[in-house]
Parts: C-alpha cells; sequence; structure tokens
C-alpha cells in the first residue's frame, strides 16, 4: 500500500523520488490479463519437474553468490564465456546495477522520449542527468540524433511501449559512433522477432545486452534477467552487485532458470505461436478501424481512428480484460495490449467488436 506522506525519518532523496508505476495486478476479479506482457503460456515441463523434485533441505544453505550453474547454461545458449555473463532478480534489477555502474557521468545520458518508463526512475534513484530523444512522427528511432555529447545510450529494441524493432546494422553504428559511453540494449522482448545485439558483443567493449527470463520463457513470476557484455562491463556490474546484494539468485530461481534454458524447442514454439497471434490481432485490430504500430514484441501498440484511448480501455475494463493505457503526450490515444493465448485474443476481439459498435 503507498501514501503520498512524507516522513521526517526518510533521507533526503526518498521525497524527491519518483517511482515507477507497475501494470495493475489485481486480486478482485478473474480478468483477462493484456496489461503487462507476460506470457499466456506455462513455463518449460522442465519448471514443473524442478519444483517437484526439489530437495527442501538445500534452502538452509546460501546459494552460490556466483551463480556459476546457471551462468554455465546462459554461456551455452548464447555462445559467450562466463565472465562475459551477469545474472539480477529480474532485468529491472540488473538494468538498476547498469545505469548505477556506467551512468553517472558528467554528460547526459540519453533514450528516446517514448521508451521504458522505468529508465527516468532510474536517473531519479541515481541522480543521473538525462536527456530524452523524440522518436520521429513514425515512432522511428533516428540514429543521427544520437552523434552528440552524452554519457550514455540506452534503448529497448524493440522498443516499449511501440514494439518498433532496429536492424543490428543500426546498432552496431550507433556503437561505433560513440565508442566512448556505454551503450545498453535492452532486449526484453527481442525474441518475438527482432535481431539480438550479442554478435556485436566480441567488437565492442560499450555495449551491454539485457534480456530477461519474463517474457519468451514464460517466467515472469521468478524475476530472472541477465546482462551479457565484455568482462570490463560485466565486472562493473559484479562490483556494484557485491556492494548491494550478494546473492541476488537463490536456489530455486538458479534451477528453475537451468530447466527454461534447456528446453530450446519448447522456448521457440512458444515464440512462434505469440507471433502468429500478434499478426492475427494486428489485422482484427486495423479491421476494427485502429492503426497498429509494426510490432516484433509479444505486444501490439494500436490508436483508434476514432474512439479516445481512455474510454476503449475503461470499457474493456469493465469487459473483464485488461489493457495499459499511458496518459502521457504523444502515446495517450494508444493502447498497448499484450498477445494472450488464443482464447484470450479472441475474447478481447469479440468484446472490442461490441465496445466500438
Ligand atoms: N525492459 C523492458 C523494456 C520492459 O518492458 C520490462 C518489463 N516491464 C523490463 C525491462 C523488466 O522486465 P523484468 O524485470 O521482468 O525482467
Amino acid at each position: 500500500m503507498t501514501t503520498r506522506e512524507s516522513s521526517p525519518y526518510w533521507s533526503d532523496i526518498v521525497s524527491r523520488l519518483d517511482p515507477y508505476v507497475p501494470g495493475e495486478q489485481p486480486r478482485d476479479q478473474q480478468y483477462i490479463k493484456l496489461n503487462t506482457n507476460e506470457s499466456p503460456y506455462p513455463p518449460a515441463p522442465g519448471v514443473a519437474r524442478v519444483l517437484s523434485e526439489f530437495d527442501s533441505d538445500a534452502l538452509r544453505r546460501y546459494p552460490d553468490p556466483e551463480s556459476r550453474e546457471l551462468i554455465d547454461a546462459l554461456s551455452a545458449c548464447h555462445g559467450l564465456e562466463r565472465g562475459q555473463i551477469f545474472v539480477g532478480n529480474g532485468s529491472d534489477e540488473v538494468l538498476a546495477h547498469a545505469f548505477h555502474a556506467f551512468f553517472q557521468q558528467p554528460e547526459p545520458l540519453l533514450f528516446p522520449d517514448i521508451s521504458y518508463s522505468f529508465y527516468p526512475v532510474y536517473c531519479g534513484l541515481y541522480r543521473i542527468e538525462h536527456e530524452t530523444v523524440p522518436l520521429d512522427d513514425g515512432f522511428e528511432i533516428d540514429f543521427a540524433d544520437y552523434r552528440r555529447g552524452n554519457g550514455g545510450i540506452i534503448l529497448p529494441n524493440p522498443n516499449a511501449p511501440t514494439g518498433i524493432a532496429v536492424e543490428r546494422a543500426a546498432i552496431r553504428e550507433l556503437l561505433a559512433d560513440n565508442p566512448e559511453s556505454v551503450v545498453i540494449i535492452d532486449e526484453a522482448y527481442v525474441d518475438f522477432g527482432a535481431e539480438s545485439a550479442v554478435p556485436l558483443i566480441e567488437e565492442f567493449p560499450n555495449l551491454l545486452v539485457v534480456q530477461t527470463f519474463s517474457k519468451s520463457r514464460n517466467l515472469a513470476g521468478l524475476r530472472l534477467g541477465c546482462a551479457f557484455g565484455q568482462a570490463p562491463l560485466i565486472e562493473g556490474l559484479n562490483r556494484i552487485k557485491n556492494s548491494f546484494n550478494s546473492y541476488p539468485i537463490d536456489q530455486l530461481t538458479s534451477a528453475i532458470g537451468i530447466a527454461a534454458l534447456a528446453d530450446e524447442s519448447y522456448f521457440r514454439d512458444c515464440c512462434d505461436r505469440i507471433i502468429v497471434s500478434r499478426q492475427h490481432v494486428a489485422g482484427e485490430l486495423h479491421g476494427l478501424g485502429f492503426d497498429v504500430l509494426p510490432s516484433r514484441a509479444n505486444f501490439v501498440f494500436a490508436r483508434h481512428r476514432e474512439r479516445a484511448a481512455r474510454d476503449i480501455y475503461g470499457a474493456l475494463r469493465e469487459a473483464g480484460i485488461l489493457v495499459r493505457y499511458f496518459d502521457k503526450p504523444r502515446i495517450n490515444r494508444f493502447l498497448r495490449i499484450s498477445i494472450g493465448s488464443n482464447d484470450e485474443c479472441e475474447a478481447l476481439l469479440a468484446a472490442l467488436t461490441r465496445v466500438l459498435a
């Protein structure tokens, strides 16, 4: 429960923070939840086996502070060395450590005006100067805008909440243009059809790629994220982590993460199903009068040509369907809709047909 009251016991910075507001996780009613980009599919079958076979006695001990087994599994999966991998309690934590480790610089951090709304929150927490760089009228990044002095750059790819992706070649150019700064590519949604920047790590010591198990590995409730980069950047993250919480990855999370990584075909199958549903939902939304941005994520960002997004959001909510509405400049006519199961997508489309009739 949050309150608006302040307290004389707070450290100075606490009253100046503007914390992130996550999408609703309601408990009062069974909603169709298409508001936080969770997966509609269960985790890989091996995850349930880990849970049923886990020896609770092992919990007497602290977990491995270096998460070696999990890092070995990630290393095999991505073809990277162990020293090029960092893991944390959700990619939000990994991002927070990365902001702390790399972006407290004399020049401002740059990120798009429309992107993940946690970025300015970390800037507030770690007192990082930042400037937002406007996306163009089609919500695309103009990379020429990033050719200026900066203390770092962060981009989600695909972007959130637009879903629009950029090519690896554009990221390569961005990295080459900014050899003095760390460039973070936040790949929370990359597995749904975008190109990963991981193959650029060998070439660019200033690249950090952040990924998560929350979306394409169907494990948002677990809290597991990771970062990939050359060893000196990973060492920077480890120095922050070991000054904050030595054991961010508990024993169960590690075992579950390894089981999820082991099932490549289940992972690909879930992603493919979401991509197919996304194309279907985008086409149907278009038919219902929406302009839909070209998404490579597990959600679509859509603007009705006539009706107000806030009203549609409210009507869907009454119909038991949650989507995300952002009351923010430039995007307050849009709804962000996560791709659900086939049944959930059909229920959404049927409700929209009724609401818009
Ligand atoms: N990056 C982006 C762009 C996101 O949308 C999210 C999910 N809200 C995250 C990172 C964080 O995901 P998690 O902490 O679940 O790994």
